[in-house]
């Protein structure tokens, strides 16, 4: 019987040297065990007080449009380059393995004051920083982000200035 943290393969050197990736795809190929961890994503307390979710592109997406669905959040996305259309926000940022930058939709914004960030990996926290970065210099309140794993080592919560759920600490 395969428990979550099965389903979190290493890939070493992908996408460049030197960088353990965890692929958390194959947890998508066991409904029970997807199922179990959105319930778990989902018990955020934090959560019932947030206006809407945002989630990242693009494995973000995945978790999050699961956990809008199961807790009744409206949901918003954070993009990569290119993306979005209409009147964007846009932020660049240092990832693990390089630069990028990330865009939110600015009408996406209006109707919602306070959010919770849905990811699906946090590693050195630049990420989740540069979204959270792009709200809050629109007056909007983080309240959590939750994620399904969190690298320790790399101690992307120490940059954050909010609560951190991780269901699986590596
Ligand atoms: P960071 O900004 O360093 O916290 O990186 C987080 C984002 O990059 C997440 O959206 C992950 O999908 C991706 N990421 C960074 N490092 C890894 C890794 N070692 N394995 C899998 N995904 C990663």
């Amino acid at each position: 019987m395969k428990k979550l943290e099965d389903l979190i393969l290493t890939y070493k050197d992908f996408p460049k040297k030197g960088i353990d990736f965890k692929d958390v795809l194959e947890i998508l190929q066991y409904p029970d065990i997807f199922q179990d961890l959105i319930l778990k994503m989902c018990s955020n307390q934090l959560l019932k007080n947030a206006d809407a979710i945002i989630s990242i592109d693009a494995r973000g997406f995945i978790f999050g449009s699961a956990v809008a669905l199961e807790s009744s959040k409206p949901m918003i996305v954070a993009r990569k380059p290119g993306k979005l259309p209409g009147h964007i926000l846009t932020r660049e940022y240092d990832l693990e393995y390089g630069k990028n930058s990330l865009s939110i939709q600015s009408n996406a914004l209006k109707r919602f004051n306070s959010f919770v960030i849905v990811d699906d990996l946090l590693a050195t926290g630049g990420t989740v920083n540069c979204v959270s970065s792009l709200l809050q210099a629109q007056n909007k309140k983080i309240l959590s982000l939750i994620t399904v794993v969190e690298l320790k080592e790399l101690r992307g919560r120490a940059k954050l200035d909010f609560p951190v759920q991780s269901v699986i600490s590596l």
